[in-house]
């Protein structure tokens, strides 16, 4: 059997890996942003938004706040399995922008991440309003 219209939106799997963000690191977070951008949000719930990969390549990476400015970056964090995140780290964010003919799409991951960009990548939880808090509550 052939499949050949598939092949247009393949997508691959997102990594998904899920952590917490420590309290103190998530204080940590809030002196990144610019004084009097009251209530920004910082992720407590975290997934690592990378194309699936192997731990042994590197760690799972994940979004926690968005800087103001257009080259200011966002804070990430990065761990490994079954330990909780150490450290905040700024990076610039990817430059690459989607060429869909349904607007163009800039890539959530930083620069020079590793895996595929977003609209590759394969987020069963994206297209919603995007709160995860709502969605964890059981
Ligand atoms: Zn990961
Ligand atoms: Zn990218």
């Amino acid at each position: 059997m052939m499949e050949s219209t598939r092949q247009r939106c393949a997508l691959v799997p997102i990594c998904g890996e899920r952590t917490c963000l420590p309290p103190e690191l998530a204080a940590f977070a809030t002196e990144f942003a610019a004084p009097g951008s009251h209530g920004a949000e910082v992720q407590r719930y975290l997934r690592c938004c990378l194309q699936e990969h192997d731990e042994t390549d590197h760690d799972h990476y994940a979004y926690v706040l968005d800087l103001d400015g257009p080259d200011s970056g966002s804070v990430w964090t990065s761990w490994v399995r079954g330990e909780a995140p150490e450290c905040l780290v700024v990076l610039q964010d990817c430059p690459a922008v989607s060429a869909k003919e349904d607007g163009r799409q800039p890539c959530c991951e930083f620069l020079n991440h590793p895996g595929q960009h977003t609209w590759h990548i394969d987020d069963p939880r994206s297209g919603g309003s995007g709160d995860p808090t709502a969605a964890s509550q059981r």
